[in-house]
Formats: C-alpha cells, structure tokens, sequence
C-alpha cells in the first residue's frame, strides 16, 4: 500500500517522516545510508547528481560541481548555478534534491510513495510556495499540502506535550532567516497560529559575517598582514567560518590556524564570549521580533508558557540563554530540531484540508486591517492544562495563518499616490477568499483589460512590499445593457498552501474573464513617485444628448424663436470635449435635424434651420424611437431633452416609447409650455426634477437647470474611472 510522507525541505538538512502503521505515531524514516537526516546537498559528477555524506564532504572539501544553500533561492526563475554547462535554478535542485528523498524513503520502506506533505519556511512568499510545489511534482510527488515549518515543529512536540490553552513561541533561526511564530494549543488538540513575523535577512550567514570579521583582525594582529585588503585571504578565512561557529556551540573557544601570504603558518584563538559579545545586536534583532509577535497578539512575554527552538542556528548557546533571560524561562530541550519539522509534517498528511473562510477583520482606527486578536489575546489567559500526551495523531489538528498581508496597487482616496490596498491582512487564517467589484462607466472607451498588481506586505508604499504577481484580466465587455456601469469581480484568495490566486469575472454575465500573470516589469519605479495629476486627471464621462422640439403649428412665431434660443444657450453651456449634441424636430413625424456632434457650430446652426411645421402641423408623431435610435449608438451618459408645446395626439404610445429609453438606460427630460399637459411631461421623464412645466419666458432657464445638472455651466463633472467595493466572494 502506498505511503503518505512528510519532508522537511531544509536549507541545510532534509528529513523524511512517515506515520508508522504499527504505533501510529510519526517517525523518521532513515536514509540510505541509515542517518535520519540528508544534507541539503547536491554534488554533480558527470552530470549525474549525487547526495548525501559524500555529496557534503565534497562541499566541505571545496570540491567543484556542488551545489547547497539553494533552497534561499526559491521562487527565482534565475539561473542559481551552472555545472558541466548544464543550468539549474532553485527549483530544478530542489526537484533532484526531493526525487532523491522519495526514492530513499521508497526503498527503506519498500513500499511506494503516494503523497507528501511538505514544509517552508512561514514567511515564503506566495513565489516560493509555489516553486516547492512544482519541484515537488517534478519530484514525482503528490503535494497534499505544504505547512508551514514553526507549525510542524509545535505539532509534533503537541504529540506529546499537549497542554491546553498553552501559548508556544516557536523560535525559528535558520541559515539565512529569522521566524518567529506564536502558535496556540486550543481544546481537544486544535493546534492555531496567533501570529508570525519573520526578518529576510537575519541567520547563521550574519552570525558567520561577524565571526570573519572576528578572524580577519585576529589574524591581522597576530601576522602584522593586511588581511582586509586582501580578497584571497579574505575569502580563505570565510571558508572556514562556519566550522569555526559550529565548533564555538560545544567549546568556550577555538583555535583557527591558517597559512596567511606574506607571513606562513599562524593561528589564533577565538572565544565564544567573545563571540557572544560581537553578535550581541543580532540577538537583539530577534528580541525585538518576538515581542512585536507578542504586541500582535495582546500578550505578554509572562503569557508565553513554552518556547521551541527550530533552525540550525538555535545550536548556538547564546541563543538559550538569551531566551532565557528574555522570558525568565528555558527554551524545550528535548525536542530535535531536525526531526520535529518532518514529524509534523507526517502527522498532518492523516488530515484533510481545511475549507476557505470568508474574510473576518477590523479595520483600525488608523485604516489598518488586521485580525480580530482581541478574541485570541483574552482566551489565553485562560487557565492553562497539565501536560499530557495526546491519545494520538488523530487527536491533533492545525489552522494556519497567512504570515503576509495580501495587497494590491491601489491609488491613495486623494489620487496624489499609489498604496497598498490591503485586501487580506497578515495572521489571518487560510485558505481565505474575498471579492472586490471594480465597476466603471460603461463606455467602449474603457480598455477591455484590466491589470492587477498583487502585493505582499502590510507595509504602506508598494514597493516596500513584494510584488509578487501581474495579473491581466482580459476580454472584459461594455455594454448597453449594463445600466451605465460594467462591474469585474475579482476574487483574491490565499489558498491552503498560503499560495495566492486570482479570478475574475464579468458580474452582470457571471462570466469568468479569462486572467493571465505576466512578469513584473522590472522598472515599477512610477509607483513609488507621486501621481502626475494630469496624468490622472478624471476622464469625465462621455455625454450624449438628444434635443427635441416640437415643430406643430403652435410654435409659428416667438415660441419656437424663444426655444432656439434657450437651445443655443443650452449647447453654448455644454463642453464638446466630452459631449455630443444631436438635434430632433417632431410634429407629425419625427426628423433628425442634426446627427449627434461634438462641433458646437454646426448645432447651433442645426438649431437656427428649424422651421415651424418642417414635420408637419400636427402632433400626431412622438420623437423617441428616432432618439434611441441615435443614442443607442454612442457610449457613456446616454440623454433625452424635448420640448413641448400643447397636448400630443397618442401620449399613451409617446409615453410607451419613453419608457423603452429608459429601459436601455437612456436619460429622459421633458419641458413643456403653452398648453402642455404637466402629468405627461412627468409620463415621459426618467424622473420627476426632470420633467418641467415652465412659461415660454422661462425657457432659456429651463434648459439652463438641464444642462448644469449634466454638467454644463461650468459645474463640477464626475470621473470616469472605477470605484472599488469589497463584495461576496462567488463559490468555484
Ligand atoms: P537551517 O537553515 O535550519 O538548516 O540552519 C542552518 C544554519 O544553522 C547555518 O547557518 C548553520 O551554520 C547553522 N548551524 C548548524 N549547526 C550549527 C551549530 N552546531 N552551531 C551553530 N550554528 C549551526
């Protein structure tokens, strides 16, 4: 029968676990060379791969055709090393590194394997989760899941250790990073992360910076030789840095010796206090991070009840004593920091997934986001339980929190900036999903793509934060019938392996639109600089109007003077660089005297040909399907202005046709005067302030109140470009 596996895809060491079918408890499963943990380390001979002790005895001794370390590497499409003229990335060692860890496991339990479960670090971006999960296929392994490493860690020791309402600082300093998690033991072995924080840049590498530095003016006393100034010498004593740490974790001093150009043979000794004291300020680095953990969290270093070390680096004996005199409490002694990660990650590939959560948070005062931690602070002041052993994996359970906040490039409310619009804070539990609509006017004018750059980071300015996705969403449509505004959906979600996704779709349609990642350009340097307001000046939206007048006998004389005045003064109030203005007459029939325009001339002049009676003397014709007719044509604000005199033969049919405007989102405004009837006037109006019964002396005021209420007149327009809400999220 096939087995399930948990690996722990270390920077240094790896290790492969497996729930023992006798005892049902998580166990190491042994390499082929019987050692419980393989070094993360490839050795190339002849282009073939090798592994294992003779892989890192070659990388000790210097050897060519190595490669390690390369797991800091993830998620970089980048070439990490060439050997024999053959390229790898991050990746592709990383995919040789896993085959050779299943095929092991496979043939120490002569059985085959099915599916794995696999550890990063917490703070791997969504990138590098998703390079793990592609070596890992590539490894010809089934992913179940990928957990996060300081949660694995307090699984495994929970096994054993359960105690309820227990707050675990799991302490994680690697190679090259610095985690720190703090996760809750809950009722019946529910297993929570509270909060995580991580520093990029801060490991063993800066603790082995300082030790060269150490060594270099050592060596420079002891020999009178610049070794400062001379890379070769420089680059022998980094060579033998990281022994000279390690071996400062078991003994109170080392002596180095090394033969230094110009002078020979010469050695020093270095102490570990004073290797303590040089590095003191790292030490402090990860205080400070446990404590904004524990800010986070409305806790107190007193609430902390137990505190697990993981990462090669916590083998350094400052870093006990550190915690110690931090939290008045010894880090857990008893718990291999090799092995806890992979027996975690065995014991989580015996459950199922957990389901996305909608999204739950606070927006602070400040308009920061975050998690409700009030809930989490005041339970863990409850009481907490003896220690005790769970009666089995079973027991055990884990939700996950997202150790980035998920953002996207958003202009600031004042449009002077661009920010991080945070879409799902940091320390919420995953997988989570949450939908914004971006709605725009409906226009052609609007492009049919739309691009999303995705963020990852709370902090304020986007290119402080990772920016690790481009999304395009293309095919998007604009049209009539979507009332004036074409809403996109866009669903973000930080799925089970803390791996980001992105989906679209075309609201009004339910439509998904199809969405494609593009590379980040490398040159993203314009959202970090103030918005060019002309560059972003709002588009207003385009506006089109349709006059028509009524041309029957009644208007012979000064009603239809009087109305092509208030018209003209209507078109000189309007601003062509955004509005067309298309020119009716009715009477009997109905006549388009000017096809819509944005030459203001040329309907001034329409205004000024209009005969009385050039329709016909009567009233028996109504002018709106002549006006949908034109105005369906257009995009943006879609508008309606007649004038009438006197009572129409079929208003039934007038006001039937109006109507049918309105239902394709055309804008209806009716004046009347003379004998005018006011009720149809209202009959035939998208809305009651448009419809207006006024005297022939007031109708240039009538069509004045018209055209500011479309902007005219120089009042203020409205913008064009999309308003963002946060909406439901839709099911797949
Ligand atoms: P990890 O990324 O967890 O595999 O940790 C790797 C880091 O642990 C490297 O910087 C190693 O130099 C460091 N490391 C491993 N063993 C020791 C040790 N005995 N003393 C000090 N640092 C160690």
């Amino acid at each position: 029968m096939a087995v399930s596996v948990g690996i722990d895809l270390g920077t240094t060491f790896s290790a492969v676990a497996y729930i023992d079918p006798q005892t049902k408890m998580p166990k190491i499963i042994p390499n082929s060379e019987g050692k419980q943990i393989t070094p993360s380390i490839i050795q190339f001979i002849d282009g073939k791969p090798i592994f294992g002790s003779e892989a890192e005895s070659a990388f000790n001794a210097g050897e060519s055709g190595c490669a390690a370390t390369f797991k800091r590497s993830m998620g970089r499409q980048e070439v990490y090393c060439t050997i024999d003229n053959v390229s790898y990335t991050a990746e592709d060692l990383s995919a040789l590194l896993l085959r050779h860890l299943k095929e092991d496991a496979e043939a120490e339990l002569g059985d085959s394997i099915q599916d794995a479960v696999i550890t990063v670090p917490a703070y791997f971006y969504s990138p590098e989760r998703e390079a793990t999960l592609r070596a890992a296929t590539a490894a010809g392994l089934k992913v179940k899941k990928i957990i996060d490493e300081p949660n694995a860690a307090a699984m495994a020791y929970g096994l054993n250790n359960w105690r309820e309402n227990a707050n675990i600082l799991v302490f994680d300093l690697g190679g090259g990073t610095f985690d720190v998690t703090l996760v809750r033991m809950g009722h019946d072995g529910n297993l929570t992360t509270i909060t995580t924080r991580g520093d990029h840049y801060l490991g063993g590498r800066d603790w082995d910076d300082r030790l060269e530095n150490m060594l270099i003016d050592k060596f420079a006393a002891e020999t009178g030789v610049d070794t400062n100034g001379d890379p070769a010498i420089k680059s022998m004593l980094r060579g033998m840095t990281e022994g000279v740490k390690k071996k400062l974790s078991s003994m109170d001093n080392a002596k180095v010796s090394a033969t230094i150009p110009g002078f020979g043979s010469a050695s020093v000794t270095v102490t570990r206090q004073d290797f303590e004291e040089n590095s003191a300020d790292l030490m402090d680095r990860t205080g400070s991070l446990c404590q904004a953990v524990l800010d986070e969290a409305g806790l107190t270093k007193g609430d902390v009840t137990d505190i697990l070390l993981v990462g090669g680096s916590t083998r350094m004996p400052q870093v006990s004593e550190y915690i110690q005199n931090q939290f008045g409490k010894k880090p857990i002694a008893h718990v291999n920091p090799d092995e806890a990660v992979a027996l975690g990650a065995a014991i989580q590939t015996t459950k199922e997934n957990e389901q996305y959560a909608k999204l739950s948070m606070q927006v602070m005062p400040d308009g920061k986001k975050v998690t409700n931690r009030k809930e989490s602070g005041l339970a863990n002041r409850a009481v907490v339980q003896p220690s005790k052993k769970l009666a089995g994996i079973g027991m055990l359970s884990l939700r996950e929190t997202t150790a980035h906040a998920m953002g996207m490039i958003a202009m600031s409310t004042d449009r002077t900036r661009y920010i991080n619009d945070i879409i799902i804070p940091a320390n919420h539990p995953r997988p989570v999903r949450v939908a914004k609509a971006f709605s725009f006017y409906t226009s052609a004018r609007n492009p049919n793509d739309m691009e999303i750059y995705v963020l990852q980071g709370d902090k304020e300015a986007p290119l402080d934060c990772l920016i690790p996705y481009k999304y395009v969403v293309s095919g998007i449509r604009h049209i009539r019938e979507q009332k004036g505004q074409t809403t996109i959906k866009v669903q973000y979600s930080y799925d089970n392996n803390g791996i980001i996704h992105v989906e679209a779709r075309q609201e009004n349609e339910r439509k998904n639109l199809s969405i494609r990642t593009e590379p980040v350009p490398e040159d993203m340097s314009q959202y970090g600089i103030p918005i060019d307001p002309e560059l972003f000046k709002a588009q207003p939206e385009p506006l089109n109007v349709v006059m028509a007048v009524d041309v029957s006998g009644s208007m012979s004389g000064d009603p239809l003077a009087d109305a092509q005045r208030a018209m003209c003064n209507f078109v000189q109030a309007m601003d062509f660089s955004y509005t067309k203005v298309g020119i009716v007459a009715v009477s009997d029939s109905s006549e388009i005297v000017c096809e819509l325009t944005d030459n203001e001339s040329a309907c001034i002049w329409a205004i000024q040909s209009i005969t009385c009676g050039q329709t016909g003397y009567g009233n028996s014709a109504h002018p709106f399907d002549t006006i949908k007719q034109m105005l369906l044509r257009e995009d943006g604000r879609l508008f309606a202005l007649v004038l009438a005199d006197g009572v129409w033969d079929d208003q039934s049919l007038a006001v039937s046709a109006a109507k049918d405007c309105n239902a394709v989102n055309i804008e209806t405004a009716a004046i009347g005067f003379g004998g005018a009837d006011e009720a149809f006037l209202r009959d035939i109006s998208s809305n009651d302030a448009n419809a207006m019964l006024v005297a022939q002396s007031e109708l240039s005021s009538a069509f004045g109140t018209i055209a500011q209420s479309l902007g005219g007149g120089g009042s203020a327009r409205s913008g064009a470009d999309g308003t963002v809400t946060d909406v439901d999220t839709w099911e797949e």
